[in-house]
Protein backbone atom coordinates (compact mmCIF):
# COMPACT_ATOMS: atom_id res chain seq x y z
CA UNK A 1 0.00 0.00 0.00
CA UNK A 2 1.24 3.10 -0.69
CA UNK A 3 1.30 6.64 1.10
CA UNK A 4 -1.62 9.13 -0.02
CA UNK A 5 -2.36 12.24 0.33
CA UNK A 6 -6.04 12.96 0.48
CA UNK A 7 -6.64 9.91 0.09
CA UNK A 8 -5.97 10.13 -3.42
CA UNK A 9 -3.82 7.42 -5.85
CA UNK A 10 -2.12 8.39 -8.80
CA UNK A 11 -0.91 5.69 -11.33
CA UNK A 12 1.66 8.07 -13.89
CA UNK A 13 2.05 5.54 -16.84
CA UNK A 14 2.61 8.65 -19.51
CA UNK A 15 5.62 9.74 -17.46
CA UNK A 16 6.86 6.12 -16.09
CA UNK A 17 6.51 4.88 -19.64
CA UNK A 18 7.30 7.32 -22.41
CA UNK A 19 10.26 9.16 -23.07
CA UNK A 20 11.25 12.61 -20.94
CA UNK A 21 12.88 15.75 -21.51
CA UNK A 22 16.40 15.13 -19.56
CA UNK A 23 16.55 18.84 -18.92
CA UNK A 24 13.69 19.45 -15.90
CA UNK A 25 12.06 23.19 -15.40
CA UNK A 26 10.76 26.14 -17.16
CA UNK A 27 13.44 27.17 -19.45
CA UNK A 28 12.46 27.95 -23.03
CA UNK A 29 14.05 25.26 -25.35
CA UNK A 30 13.22 23.02 -28.75
CA UNK A 31 12.67 19.99 -26.94
CA UNK A 32 13.98 16.64 -29.04
CA UNK A 33 13.15 13.09 -28.77
CA UNK A 34 10.66 13.60 -25.87
CA UNK A 35 6.96 13.10 -24.61
CA UNK A 36 7.29 15.36 -22.15
CA UNK A 37 9.08 18.01 -19.36
CA UNK A 38 8.70 17.70 -15.78
CA UNK A 39 8.20 21.21 -14.20
CA UNK A 40 6.49 22.78 -11.45
CA UNK A 41 3.40 24.49 -11.55
CA UNK A 42 4.18 28.09 -10.33
CA UNK A 43 2.55 29.38 -6.81
CA UNK A 44 0.34 31.90 -7.28
CA UNK A 45 -0.40 34.54 -4.22
CA UNK A 46 -3.75 33.75 -2.34
CA UNK A 47 -5.76 30.25 -3.92
CA UNK A 48 -9.79 30.77 -3.49
CA UNK A 49 -12.07 28.07 -5.00
CA UNK A 50 -15.08 29.40 -7.04
CA UNK A 51 -17.04 26.69 -8.50
CA UNK A 52 -16.28 23.06 -8.64
CA UNK A 53 -17.75 20.00 -10.63
CA UNK A 54 -19.67 17.76 -7.89
CA UNK A 55 -20.47 15.23 -10.33
CA UNK A 56 -17.03 15.17 -11.78
CA UNK A 57 -15.45 15.18 -8.29
CA UNK A 58 -17.48 12.35 -7.52
CA UNK A 59 -16.62 10.11 -10.38
CA UNK A 60 -13.10 11.03 -9.37
CA UNK A 61 -13.64 9.69 -5.81
CA UNK A 62 -12.60 13.39 -4.38
CA UNK A 63 -15.62 13.91 -1.48
CA UNK A 64 -16.57 17.48 -1.35
CA UNK A 65 -15.26 17.47 1.90
CA UNK A 66 -11.42 16.92 0.41
CA UNK A 67 -12.17 19.15 -2.86
CA UNK A 68 -12.45 22.22 -0.66
CA UNK A 69 -9.96 21.55 2.04
CA UNK A 70 -7.15 23.61 1.86
CA UNK A 71 -4.67 21.31 0.56
CA UNK A 72 -6.80 20.44 -2.30
CA UNK A 73 -7.40 24.17 -3.35
CA UNK A 74 -3.83 24.47 -3.00
CA UNK A 75 -3.05 21.48 -4.80
CA UNK A 76 -5.51 22.50 -7.90
CA UNK A 77 -3.73 26.14 -8.11
CA UNK A 78 -0.32 24.54 -8.32
CA UNK A 79 0.77 25.83 -5.06
CA UNK A 80 1.27 22.35 -3.59
CA UNK A 81 1.92 19.18 -5.33
CA UNK A 82 -0.08 16.25 -3.63
CA UNK A 83 2.70 12.86 -2.70
CA UNK A 84 2.07 10.53 -6.00
CA UNK A 85 1.86 13.71 -8.64
CA UNK A 86 4.34 13.95 -11.47
CA UNK A 87 4.00 17.51 -12.93
CA UNK A 88 4.65 17.82 -16.66
CA UNK A 89 4.30 20.12 -19.50
CA UNK A 90 3.22 17.72 -23.00
CA UNK A 91 5.53 18.26 -26.06
CA UNK A 92 3.52 18.24 -28.94
CA UNK A 93 3.49 20.25 -32.36
CA UNK A 94 0.85 21.51 -34.68
CA UNK A 95 -0.69 23.12 -37.58
CA UNK A 96 -1.78 26.19 -36.96
CA UNK A 97 -4.81 27.76 -39.76
CA UNK A 98 -3.41 25.62 -41.99
CA UNK A 99 0.29 26.14 -41.81
CA UNK A 100 2.98 23.97 -40.13
CA UNK A 101 3.99 25.18 -36.73
CA UNK A 102 6.86 23.55 -35.57
CA UNK A 103 6.98 22.58 -31.62
CA UNK A 104 4.21 24.24 -29.90
CA UNK A 105 3.61 21.86 -26.27
CA UNK A 106 2.15 22.57 -23.63
CA UNK A 107 2.43 26.50 -22.54
CA UNK A 108 0.32 27.00 -19.79
CA UNK A 109 -1.27 23.59 -18.81
CA UNK A 110 0.45 21.30 -16.43
CA UNK A 111 0.00 18.00 -16.04
CA UNK A 112 -0.44 17.35 -12.54
CA UNK A 113 -0.68 12.99 -12.73
CA UNK A 114 -3.09 10.44 -13.58
CA UNK A 115 -5.68 9.72 -10.86
CA UNK A 116 -7.33 6.43 -10.01
CA UNK A 117 -10.41 6.57 -9.30
CA UNK A 118 -12.75 4.41 -7.27
CA UNK A 119 -13.79 2.22 -10.84
CA UNK A 120 -10.36 1.54 -11.17
CA UNK A 121 -9.62 3.98 -14.87
CA UNK A 122 -7.11 6.51 -15.03
CA UNK A 123 -7.91 10.28 -15.07
CA UNK A 124 -5.40 12.42 -16.00
CA UNK A 125 -5.44 15.99 -14.22
CA UNK A 126 -4.16 18.99 -15.61
CA UNK A 127 -4.11 22.61 -14.84
CA UNK A 128 -4.55 25.44 -17.26
CA UNK A 129 -3.06 28.84 -16.74
CA UNK A 130 -0.27 27.21 -14.21
CA UNK A 131 2.28 29.32 -14.75
CA UNK A 132 5.76 28.77 -17.35
CA UNK A 133 6.67 25.75 -19.18
CA UNK A 134 9.58 25.43 -21.65
CA UNK A 135 6.67 25.38 -23.87
CA UNK A 136 5.55 29.01 -23.11
CA UNK A 137 7.14 31.07 -25.90
CA UNK A 138 7.03 34.41 -25.41
CA UNK A 139 3.74 33.95 -23.33
CA UNK A 140 3.68 33.89 -19.56
CA UNK A 141 1.82 30.37 -18.64
CA UNK A 142 -1.03 32.14 -16.98
CA UNK A 143 -4.97 31.85 -17.96
CA UNK A 144 -7.67 35.12 -17.15
CA UNK A 145 -10.91 35.21 -15.33
CA UNK A 146 -13.11 34.71 -18.48
CA UNK A 147 -11.29 32.47 -20.45
CA UNK A 148 -11.14 29.98 -17.33
CA UNK A 149 -14.95 31.02 -16.73
CA UNK A 150 -15.53 30.13 -20.26
CA UNK A 151 -13.72 26.99 -20.06
CA UNK A 152 -15.20 25.34 -16.80
CA UNK A 153 -18.55 26.33 -17.82
CA UNK A 154 -18.44 25.29 -21.30
CA UNK A 155 -16.66 21.92 -20.22
CA UNK A 156 -19.57 21.05 -18.37
CA UNK A 157 -22.40 21.79 -20.29
CA UNK A 158 -20.72 19.84 -23.40
CA UNK A 159 -21.15 16.70 -20.74
CA UNK A 160 -24.57 17.36 -19.81
CA UNK A 161 -25.46 18.18 -23.50
CA UNK A 162 -23.74 14.42 -24.01
CA UNK A 163 -21.07 15.96 -26.19
CA UNK A 164 -17.64 14.17 -25.69
CA UNK A 165 -14.93 16.94 -23.53
CA UNK A 166 -12.37 17.37 -21.20
CA UNK A 167 -14.38 17.90 -18.37
CA UNK A 168 -13.56 20.62 -15.52
CA UNK A 169 -12.88 19.85 -11.76
CA UNK A 170 -12.48 23.03 -10.29
CA UNK A 171 -12.43 26.67 -11.51
CA UNK A 172 -9.84 28.69 -8.90
CA UNK A 173 -8.85 32.65 -8.28
CA UNK A 174 -5.31 33.21 -8.07
CA UNK A 175 -5.21 36.50 -6.23
CA UNK A 176 -2.23 37.70 -9.13
CA UNK A 177 -3.21 39.86 -12.30
CA UNK A 178 -2.72 38.88 -15.37
CA UNK A 179 -1.70 41.25 -18.25
CA UNK A 180 -3.69 40.82 -21.12
CA UNK A 181 -4.60 43.03 -24.79
CA UNK A 182 -8.00 41.43 -25.21
CA UNK A 183 -8.53 43.98 -28.14
CA UNK A 184 -5.32 43.36 -29.82
CA UNK A 185 -4.97 47.20 -30.20
CA UNK A 186 -2.09 48.12 -27.91
CA UNK A 187 -4.07 48.41 -25.06
CA UNK A 188 -2.90 45.75 -22.23
CA UNK A 189 -4.69 45.82 -19.28
CA UNK A 190 -4.10 43.90 -15.73
CA UNK A 191 -7.25 40.89 -15.43
CA UNK A 192 -7.70 38.97 -12.48
CA UNK A 193 -6.01 35.16 -13.05
CA UNK A 194 -7.33 32.04 -12.30
CA UNK A 195 -6.98 28.24 -12.92
CA UNK A 196 -9.27 25.25 -14.17
CA UNK A 197 -8.31 21.96 -13.16
CA UNK A 198 -9.04 20.04 -16.53
CA UNK A 199 -9.77 16.45 -16.79
CA UNK A 200 -9.81 13.85 -19.46
CA UNK A 201 -8.35 10.52 -20.42
CA UNK A 202 -5.61 11.76 -21.80
CA UNK A 203 -4.38 15.30 -23.45
CA UNK A 204 -2.61 13.68 -26.55
CA UNK A 205 -3.49 15.47 -29.71
CA UNK A 206 -2.88 14.78 -33.66
CA UNK A 207 -0.17 17.06 -32.90
CA UNK A 208 1.44 15.08 -30.18
CA UNK A 209 2.06 12.61 -33.24
CA UNK A 210 3.23 15.20 -35.92
CA UNK A 211 6.48 16.80 -33.96
CA UNK A 212 8.33 13.77 -34.05
CA UNK A 213 7.46 12.80 -37.18
CA UNK A 214 8.22 15.88 -38.41
CA UNK A 215 11.45 15.63 -37.00
CA UNK A 216 11.89 12.05 -38.20
CA UNK A 217 12.13 10.63 -34.72
CA UNK A 218 10.34 7.64 -35.57
CA UNK A 219 11.48 5.54 -32.17
CA UNK A 220 9.86 8.54 -30.44
CA UNK A 221 6.74 8.64 -32.77
CA UNK A 222 6.74 4.68 -32.28
CA UNK A 223 6.79 5.10 -28.59
CA UNK A 224 4.00 7.37 -28.24
CA UNK A 225 1.63 5.61 -30.72
CA UNK A 226 2.22 2.45 -28.75
CA UNK A 227 1.70 3.79 -25.09
CA UNK A 228 -1.40 5.36 -26.96
CA UNK A 229 -2.77 2.40 -28.29
CA UNK A 230 -1.74 0.27 -24.81
CA UNK A 231 -3.20 2.35 -22.72
CA UNK A 232 -6.57 4.16 -24.34
CA UNK A 233 -7.15 2.07 -27.59
CA UNK A 234 -6.68 -1.52 -25.51
CA UNK A 235 -9.68 -3.00 -27.20
CA UNK A 236 -7.68 -3.00 -30.75
CA UNK A 237 -6.18 -6.40 -31.89
CA UNK A 238 -2.38 -6.82 -31.06
CA UNK A 239 -2.86 -3.54 -28.85
CA UNK A 240 -0.06 -5.03 -26.40
CA UNK A 241 2.58 -5.01 -29.57
CA UNK A 242 1.23 -3.07 -32.16
CA UNK A 243 2.30 -3.73 -35.64
CA UNK A 244 1.13 -1.87 -39.08
CA UNK A 245 -2.59 -3.21 -38.57
CA UNK A 246 -2.68 -2.02 -35.18
CA UNK A 247 -1.71 1.42 -35.68
CA UNK A 248 -4.16 1.43 -39.14
CA UNK A 249 -6.84 0.31 -36.44
CA UNK A 250 -6.02 2.88 -34.11
CA UNK A 251 -6.15 5.80 -37.02
CA UNK A 252 -9.53 4.57 -37.94
CA UNK A 253 -10.60 4.66 -34.30
CA UNK A 254 -10.01 8.42 -34.40
CA UNK A 255 -11.38 9.28 -37.79
CA UNK A 256 -14.55 7.31 -36.71
CA UNK A 257 -14.80 9.10 -33.17
CA UNK A 258 -13.48 12.69 -34.47
CA UNK A 259 -16.47 11.88 -37.23
CA UNK A 260 -19.38 11.44 -34.03
CA UNK A 261 -17.62 14.54 -32.73
CA UNK A 262 -19.17 16.36 -35.78
CA UNK A 263 -21.93 14.95 -36.10
CA UNK A 264 -22.18 16.41 -32.14
CA UNK A 265 -20.93 19.63 -32.61
CA UNK A 266 -23.05 20.27 -35.74
CA UNK A 267 -26.01 18.70 -33.54
CA UNK A 268 -25.88 21.62 -31.13
CA UNK A 269 -24.48 24.57 -32.74
CA UNK A 270 -20.93 24.61 -31.05
CA UNK A 271 -18.57 26.56 -33.05
CA UNK A 272 -15.01 25.64 -31.79
CA UNK A 273 -12.93 28.16 -33.51
CA UNK A 274 -9.34 27.34 -33.43
CA UNK A 275 -9.80 23.60 -34.67
CA UNK A 276 -5.52 23.72 -35.52
CA UNK A 277 -4.51 20.15 -35.06
CA UNK A 278 -3.11 20.82 -31.40
CA UNK A 279 -6.73 21.61 -30.66
CA UNK A 280 -8.16 18.06 -31.44
CA UNK A 281 -7.78 15.06 -29.19
CA UNK A 282 -7.41 11.80 -30.30
CA UNK A 283 -10.42 10.63 -28.21
CA UNK A 284 -12.63 12.29 -30.82
CA UNK A 285 -13.34 14.35 -27.45
CA UNK A 286 -13.92 18.35 -27.52
CA UNK A 287 -10.62 20.13 -26.13
CA UNK A 288 -9.40 23.48 -25.71
CA UNK A 289 -11.95 25.89 -25.14
CA UNK A 290 -10.94 29.36 -26.41
CA UNK A 291 -12.72 31.71 -28.79
CA UNK A 292 -16.00 29.25 -28.71
CA UNK A 293 -19.59 29.93 -30.12
CA UNK A 294 -22.49 29.08 -29.77
CA UNK A 295 -24.70 29.72 -33.15
CA UNK A 296 -27.31 31.86 -32.43
CA UNK A 297 -29.04 33.22 -35.95
CA UNK A 298 -28.42 30.39 -38.20
CA UNK A 299 -25.44 31.15 -40.16
CA UNK A 300 -22.99 28.38 -41.55
CA UNK A 301 -20.33 31.00 -42.11
CA UNK A 302 -20.42 32.23 -38.70
CA UNK A 303 -16.77 32.03 -36.89
CA UNK A 304 -16.55 33.42 -33.13
CA UNK A 305 -12.57 33.85 -33.36
CA UNK A 306 -11.60 37.50 -34.28
CA UNK A 307 -8.02 36.04 -35.20
CA UNK A 308 -10.11 34.53 -38.43
CA UNK A 309 -13.05 36.77 -38.77
CA UNK A 310 -11.17 36.85 -42.79
CA UNK A 311 -10.26 33.52 -43.40
CA UNK A 312 -13.74 32.07 -41.75
CA UNK A 313 -11.59 28.60 -41.90
CA UNK A 314 -12.98 27.71 -38.63
CA UNK A 315 -16.62 28.49 -39.42
CA UNK A 316 -19.53 26.30 -38.74
CA UNK A 317 -20.38 24.57 -41.55
CA UNK A 318 -16.56 23.92 -42.22
CA UNK A 319 -16.03 22.26 -39.03
CA UNK A 320 -16.56 18.44 -40.67
CA UNK A 321 -14.55 19.06 -43.93
CA UNK A 322 -11.63 20.81 -41.00
CA UNK A 323 -11.42 18.20 -38.96
CA UNK A 324 -10.83 15.32 -42.24
CA UNK A 325 -8.29 17.97 -43.32
CA UNK A 326 -6.47 17.20 -39.69
CA UNK A 327 -6.69 13.69 -39.85
CA UNK A 328 -5.11 13.65 -43.40
CA UNK A 329 -2.10 15.88 -41.31
CA UNK A 330 -2.36 12.95 -38.70
CA UNK A 331 -2.25 10.08 -41.29
CA UNK A 332 0.81 11.71 -42.35
CA UNK A 333 2.11 11.66 -39.30
CA UNK A 334 1.62 7.88 -38.77
CA UNK A 335 3.02 7.13 -42.51
CA UNK A 336 5.89 5.84 -41.01
CA UNK A 337 4.53 3.11 -38.74
CA UNK A 338 2.52 1.82 -41.49
CA UNK A 339 4.33 2.70 -44.84
CA UNK A 340 0.95 2.49 -47.44
CA UNK A 341 -1.29 4.93 -48.07
CA UNK A 342 -4.19 2.85 -49.11
CA UNK A 343 -5.27 1.22 -45.61
CA UNK A 344 -4.97 4.80 -44.26
CA UNK A 345 -6.74 6.48 -47.46
CA UNK A 346 -9.47 3.92 -46.43
CA UNK A 347 -9.51 5.23 -42.95
CA UNK A 348 -10.11 8.51 -44.01
CA UNK A 349 -12.71 7.11 -46.68
CA UNK A 350 -14.41 5.85 -43.01
CA UNK A 351 -14.46 9.46 -41.93
CA UNK A 352 -16.72 10.83 -44.47
CA UNK A 353 -19.30 7.66 -44.12
CA UNK A 354 -19.66 7.59 -40.50
CA UNK A 355 -19.85 11.42 -40.24
CA UNK A 356 -22.32 11.16 -43.26
CA UNK A 357 -24.80 8.79 -41.77
CA UNK A 358 -24.52 9.99 -38.55
CA UNK A 359 -25.34 13.62 -39.41
CA UNK A 360 -28.40 12.53 -41.31
CA UNK A 361 -29.63 10.09 -38.33
CA UNK A 362 -28.45 13.41 -35.99
CA UNK A 363 -30.66 15.75 -38.08
CA UNK A 364 -33.20 13.10 -38.12
CA UNK A 365 -33.87 13.01 -34.71
CA UNK A 366 -33.64 16.65 -34.20
CA UNK A 367 -36.36 16.78 -36.25
CA UNK A 368 -38.26 13.76 -35.02
CA UNK A 369 -37.49 11.67 -38.22
CA UNK A 370 -36.62 8.14 -38.09
CA UNK A 371 -35.32 5.64 -40.71
CA UNK A 372 -33.87 8.62 -43.12
CA UNK A 373 -32.40 7.73 -46.19
CA UNK A 374 -30.56 9.86 -49.24
CA UNK A 375 -33.77 11.02 -50.71
CA UNK A 376 -34.55 13.28 -46.95
CA UNK A 377 -31.21 15.14 -47.75
CA UNK A 378 -33.04 17.70 -49.96
CA UNK A 379 -35.81 18.33 -47.19
CA UNK A 380 -32.55 19.15 -44.39
CA UNK A 381 -30.61 20.71 -47.22
CA UNK A 382 -33.75 22.99 -47.54
CA UNK A 383 -34.42 23.91 -44.15
CA UNK A 384 -30.64 25.39 -44.18
CA UNK A 385 -31.79 28.00 -46.63
CA UNK A 386 -35.15 28.73 -44.85
CA UNK A 387 -33.24 29.30 -41.91
CA UNK A 388 -30.95 31.68 -43.41
CA UNK A 389 -33.78 33.72 -45.00
CA UNK A 390 -33.86 35.62 -41.99
CA UNK A 391 -32.23 36.22 -38.84
CA UNK A 392 -33.25 32.38 -37.01
CA UNK A 393 -32.10 31.69 -33.57
CA UNK A 394 -30.97 27.63 -34.28
CA UNK A 395 -31.84 26.88 -30.95
CA UNK A 396 -35.12 28.46 -30.54
CA UNK A 397 -35.89 26.94 -34.02
CA UNK A 398 -35.55 23.66 -33.50
CA UNK A 399 -37.03 23.33 -30.04
CA UNK A 400 -39.73 24.94 -30.86
CA UNK A 401 -40.73 23.16 -33.95
CA UNK A 402 -41.53 20.01 -31.83
CA UNK A 403 -44.41 22.10 -30.66
CA UNK A 404 -45.81 23.29 -34.27
CA UNK A 405 -49.29 21.91 -34.99
CA UNK A 406 -48.82 20.32 -37.71
CA UNK A 407 -52.39 19.98 -39.23
CA UNK A 408 -52.93 23.37 -38.74
CA UNK A 409 -50.63 25.27 -40.81
CA UNK A 410 -51.16 28.34 -42.78
CA UNK A 411 -49.38 29.05 -45.83
CA UNK A 412 -49.33 33.09 -45.20
CA UNK A 413 -48.44 32.92 -41.61
CA UNK A 414 -45.25 31.58 -39.68
CA UNK A 415 -46.42 29.24 -36.60
CA UNK A 416 -46.20 31.69 -33.50
CA UNK A 417 -44.60 29.22 -31.43
CA UNK A 418 -41.63 29.44 -34.40
CA UNK A 419 -41.88 33.28 -34.34
CA UNK A 420 -40.10 33.48 -31.24
CA UNK A 421 -37.06 32.12 -33.20
CA UNK A 422 -36.91 35.52 -35.28
CA UNK A 423 -34.50 38.66 -34.58
CA UNK A 424 -36.18 40.45 -36.92
CA UNK A 425 -39.83 40.21 -37.63
CA UNK A 426 -39.09 43.12 -40.34
CA UNK A 427 -37.51 40.38 -42.71
CA UNK A 428 -40.44 38.20 -42.82
CA UNK A 429 -41.59 39.09 -46.24
CA UNK A 430 -44.34 37.54 -47.84
CA UNK A 431 -41.69 35.68 -50.12
CA UNK A 432 -39.81 34.59 -46.73
CA UNK A 433 -42.84 33.46 -45.20
CA UNK A 434 -44.09 31.40 -48.32
CA UNK A 435 -40.66 29.83 -48.24
CA UNK A 436 -40.55 28.75 -44.61
CA UNK A 437 -44.54 27.93 -44.36
CA UNK A 438 -43.55 25.74 -47.58
CA UNK A 439 -40.62 23.99 -45.86
CA UNK A 440 -43.19 23.33 -43.01
CA UNK A 441 -45.98 22.04 -45.59
CA UNK A 442 -43.01 19.65 -46.85
CA UNK A 443 -41.90 18.69 -43.50
CA UNK A 444 -45.72 17.84 -42.05
CA UNK A 445 -46.05 15.36 -45.47
CA UNK A 446 -42.75 13.91 -44.32
CA UNK A 447 -43.94 13.08 -40.16
CA UNK A 448 -47.36 12.11 -42.10
CA UNK A 449 -45.55 8.49 -43.25
CA UNK A 450 -43.97 8.15 -39.56
CA UNK A 451 -46.19 5.77 -37.81
CA UNK A 452 -44.96 7.23 -34.18
CA UNK A 453 -47.37 9.75 -32.97
CA UNK A 454 -46.62 13.02 -32.07
CA UNK A 455 -45.67 13.05 -28.65
CA UNK A 456 -43.13 9.76 -29.46
CA UNK A 457 -41.85 12.97 -32.32
CA UNK A 458 -42.07 15.21 -29.35
CA UNK A 459 -40.14 13.35 -26.95
CA UNK A 460 -37.68 12.30 -29.98
CA UNK A 461 -37.01 15.84 -30.68
CA UNK A 462 -36.99 16.99 -27.39
CA UNK A 463 -33.72 14.82 -26.91
CA UNK A 464 -32.11 16.30 -29.25
CA UNK A 465 -32.33 19.67 -28.97
CA UNK A 466 -31.25 21.61 -25.88
CA UNK A 467 -33.32 24.20 -24.83
CA UNK A 468 -30.78 25.91 -22.49
CA UNK A 469 -27.20 25.64 -24.72
CA UNK A 470 -24.18 28.31 -23.19
CA UNK A 471 -25.04 31.33 -25.17
CA UNK A 472 -22.12 34.06 -25.28
CA UNK A 473 -23.65 36.44 -23.56
CA UNK A 474 -24.76 34.18 -20.77
CA UNK A 475 -21.03 32.92 -20.62
CA UNK A 476 -20.50 36.99 -20.86
CA UNK A 477 -22.68 37.58 -17.55
CA UNK A 478 -21.22 35.23 -15.87
CA UNK A 479 -17.80 36.42 -16.42
CA UNK A 480 -19.23 40.23 -15.86
CA UNK A 481 -20.11 38.43 -12.27
CA UNK A 482 -17.33 36.77 -10.98
CA UNK A 483 -15.04 39.70 -12.34
CA UNK A 484 -16.80 41.56 -9.00
CA UNK A 485 -16.29 38.61 -6.86
CA UNK A 486 -20.65 37.73 -7.75
CA UNK A 487 -20.76 34.06 -8.51
CA UNK A 488 -24.28 33.96 -8.35
CA UNK A 489 -25.06 33.92 -12.38
CA UNK A 490 -22.06 31.53 -12.81
CA UNK A 491 -23.70 28.93 -10.70
CA UNK A 492 -27.32 29.74 -11.81
CA UNK A 493 -26.30 28.93 -15.24
CA UNK A 494 -24.24 25.95 -14.07
CA UNK A 495 -26.98 24.71 -12.33
CA UNK A 496 -29.16 25.51 -15.65
CA UNK A 497 -27.05 23.43 -18.47
CA UNK A 498 -26.96 20.47 -16.36
CA UNK A 499 -30.17 19.75 -17.66
CA UNK A 500 -29.91 20.97 -21.04
CA UNK A 501 -33.28 19.06 -22.17
CA UNK A 502 -35.70 19.71 -19.75
CA UNK A 503 -38.53 22.82 -19.67
CA UNK A 504 -36.95 24.57 -16.35
CA UNK A 505 -40.12 26.30 -15.35
CA UNK A 506 -38.86 30.29 -14.03
CA UNK A 507 -35.50 29.50 -16.20
CA UNK A 508 -37.14 31.12 -19.58
CA UNK A 509 -35.23 34.09 -19.92
CA UNK A 510 -31.82 31.84 -20.28
CA UNK A 511 -33.76 30.55 -23.32
CA UNK A 512 -34.56 33.47 -25.26
CA UNK A 513 -33.02 35.19 -28.11
CA UNK A 514 -29.68 37.14 -27.53
CA UNK A 515 -30.75 41.11 -26.02
CA UNK A 516 -29.76 43.07 -28.85
CA UNK A 517 -27.61 45.03 -26.32
CA UNK A 518 -25.38 41.60 -26.90
CA UNK A 519 -25.13 41.67 -30.53
CA UNK A 520 -22.03 43.78 -30.99
CA UNK A 521 -20.47 43.65 -27.40
CA UNK A 522 -16.78 41.71 -27.18
CA UNK A 523 -17.55 38.36 -26.18
CA UNK A 524 -20.64 37.97 -26.67
CA UNK A 525 -20.68 38.25 -30.86
CA UNK A 526 -16.64 38.05 -31.33
CA UNK A 527 -14.02 36.57 -29.18
CA UNK A 528 -10.27 37.13 -29.37
CA UNK A 529 -7.31 34.24 -28.75
CA UNK A 530 -6.44 36.53 -25.71
CA UNK A 531 -6.92 34.41 -23.15
P1 LIG B 1 -4.15 27.46 -28.45
O1 LIG B 1 -4.23 27.38 -29.93
O2 LIG B 1 -4.82 28.63 -27.83
O3 LIG B 1 -4.59 26.18 -27.80
O4 LIG B 1 -2.60 27.66 -28.02
C1 LIG B 1 -1.53 27.48 -28.91
C2 LIG B 1 -0.23 27.38 -28.15
O5 LIG B 1 0.03 28.58 -27.42
C3 LIG B 1 -0.16 26.24 -27.15
O6 LIG B 1 1.14 25.72 -27.20
C4 LIG B 1 -0.44 26.95 -25.85
O7 LIG B 1 0.09 26.26 -24.75
C5 LIG B 1 0.26 28.29 -26.05
N1 LIG B 1 -0.26 29.36 -25.19
C6 LIG B 1 -1.48 29.97 -25.29
N2 LIG B 1 -1.61 30.90 -24.31
C7 LIG B 1 -0.48 30.88 -23.57
C8 LIG B 1 0.00 31.58 -22.42
N3 LIG B 1 -0.71 32.53 -21.80
N4 LIG B 1 1.23 31.27 -21.95
C9 LIG B 1 1.97 30.34 -22.54
N5 LIG B 1 1.59 29.64 -23.62
C10 LIG B 1 0.38 29.90 -24.13
MG1 LIG C 1 -4.33 24.49 -27.52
Amino acid sequence: MSATDLGLVWNNTFTAELPADPVEGAALRQVQDAAFSRVMPTPVSSPELISYSPELAQRLGISLETLKSTAMVEALAGNRILLGMDPYAMNYGGHQFGNWAGQLGDGRAIALGELKAPDGTLHMLQLKGAGPTPYSRRADGRAVLRSSVREFLCSEAMHFLGVPTTRALSLVSTGDRVVRDMFYDGNAAPEPGSIVCRVAPSFIRFGTFELPSSRGQHETLAALADYTIRHHFSHLKGAAQPDRDTYVAFFTDVCRSTARLMVEWMRVGFVHGVMNTDNLSIHGITIDYGPYGWLEDFDPGWTPNTTDAHMKRYQYGNQPGIAQWNLIRLANALFPLVEDPVPLQEALDEFANVFTHGHRASWGRKLGLTGLTEADDPLFDDLGVALQAAETDMTIFYRNLANVDLRALDPAQIPAELMEAYYQPEQLTPTVISQITGWLERYAARVGLEISGDQRRKKLMDSANPKYVLRNYIAQLAIDGAAEGDYSVLEDVFDLLRKPYDDQPGREKWAERRPEWARSRPGCSMLSCSS
